[in-house]
């Protein structure tokens, strides 16, 4: 095992992959600084399921325990027809999860989540620094921010997201593709929802042909429920990343559902609409001394609820890559890196941008019990294949 603390790595992007590598590697030992364009992170309207699949690396960071006192612990993910409201199915949660996959499941607010796996970071997090170029040396690599600083790394990790600029240096320009689907989401208070002579199930995905609405708890104390949505919608021709969107295109995009979802819009205050992006499978993951992880290697429409946690599971191998293979020959080490990410995350992808998640009964232990530490490290093979599963829509 080779940690070599002299070794500069440069994290670019502090999403929740970048939160996730970087806390971690600072865990190991690393030398590690991160690059955030953003001036801060604010918490805006959106939560998230974090699995037990990454709940265990939670524990591994120590935070496991503040973050489920965060979160709801719904105990079934219920699929329901969005007419008749017929159940389609029943997926155990709750004490199943924690007996079953070994660890809890829960349903979050995004950024308070954001908030604890930054809390790590301290003085080695620089907001305002969004990366313009990379100059690969071959020995070390610059980067050049848009304030006109500049720093030099010897390992720079791509967690930048789906327009990735260390994707573009890697594998040159290209837009992702807008899938053909929007995605509506809104916060919805407590008290709001008490209006309503209705019962409001923790974590429930509500099916149309063509589209859905998730929603869910997104705090401990149930006090703030939070739908997103999956709608076709056939262009998206806004140059910012999400626009306001009404209730009047909810009542439309949603007539017909049943009366808990017609509830859920009434009570809607404010809700936006987020184009959902996607790109073809990578041919390559690295390249000498830089490496990508999360939504800048593998972006999925986000309908498995596992994008977040494929970009956390994907740090979480690169670091023990890191630490068991040693960071002297870290393109063996990306390699082996790539060997144990590339299948899971392509499957996942896969599923994802089919949208039939836990639609009808199914078991997904392969998913949420899986842990990234459990298992030997899978050898590279001499060409790392581009991943077969994944259709980008
Ligand atoms: C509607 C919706 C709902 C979702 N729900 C879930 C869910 O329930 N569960 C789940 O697991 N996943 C979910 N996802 C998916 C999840 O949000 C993404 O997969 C996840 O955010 C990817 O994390 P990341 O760290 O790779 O990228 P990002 O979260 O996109 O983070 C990238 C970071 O890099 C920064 N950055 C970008 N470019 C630069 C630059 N040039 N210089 C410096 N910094 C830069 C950005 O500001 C950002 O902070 C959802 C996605 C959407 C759209």
């Amino acid at each position: 095992m080779t940690i070599d603390k002299k070794t500069r790595i440069a994290v670019i992007g502090a999403g929740l992959g970048g939160a996730a590598v970087a806390a971690l590697l600072k865990k190991e030992g690393f030398n590690v600084a991160v690059y955030e364009q953003a001036d801060k992170f604010e918490r805006l309207g959106a939560g998230i399921h974090i699995g037990p699949n990454v709940m265990k690396i939670f524990r591994r960071l120590g935070l496991e325990e503040r973050i489920s006192l965060m979160g709801s612990h719904p105990e079934f993910w219920f699929s329901r027809d969005g007419l008749t409201g017929d159940y389609m199915s029943r997926i155990e949660l709750g004490q199943y999860a924690l007996d079953n996959y070994g660890a809890a499941y829960i349903t979050i607010h995004r950024g308070d989540l954001h908030e604890v796996m930054l809390s790590p970071l301290g003085s080695d997090l620089h907001f305002g620094k969004k990366l313009d170029r990379i100059e690969d040396s071959g020995d070390e690599v610059g980067l050049f921010f848009t304030d006109g600083t500049e720093v030099q790394a010897d390992i720079v990790i791509g967690a930048d997201g789906i327009n990735s600029k260390v994707r573009e240096c890697l594998l040159g320009e290209e837009e992702p593709t807008y899938s053909g689907w929007v995605a509506h989401r809104a916060l919805i208070t407590g008290a709001r929802l008490r209006e309503f002579q209705n019962e409001f199930e923790p974590c429930v995905k509500w099916w149309t042909e063509d589209r859905h609405m998730m929603v869910y708890y997104t705090t401990g104390k149930q006090d703030e429920y939070y739908y997103v949505t999956g709608v076709p919608e056939a262009e998206w021709n806004h140059d910012a990343p999400w626009v306001e969107s009404s209730r009047e295109e909810m009542y439309s995009a949603f007539d017909g559902y049943h009366s808990t979802v017609q509830n859920l819009i009434e009570a809607t205050d404010y809700v936006t609409k987020w184009p959902l992006k996607n790109r073809k499978p990578l041919p390559l993951w690295s390249s000498n001394r830089l490496v990508l992880l999360g939504d800048a290697c593998h972006p999925m429409k986000p309908h498995m609820a596992q994008g977040a946690c494929m970009a956390i599971e994907d740090a979480a191998m690169l670091v023990r890559c890191m630490v068991e293979v040693g960071v002297d020959d870290y393109e063996t080490t990306f390699k082996y890196y790539e060997a144990n990410r590339v299948e899971r995350a392509s499957k996942v992808q896969a599923i994802s941008n089919a949208n039939t998640w836990l639609k009808t009964q199914e078991d997904p232990s392969w998913c949420y019990g899986y842990d990234v530490y459990a298992d030997a490290l899978k050898e590279p093979q001499q060409e790392s294949q581009p991943a077969q599963h994944a259709v980008a829509e």
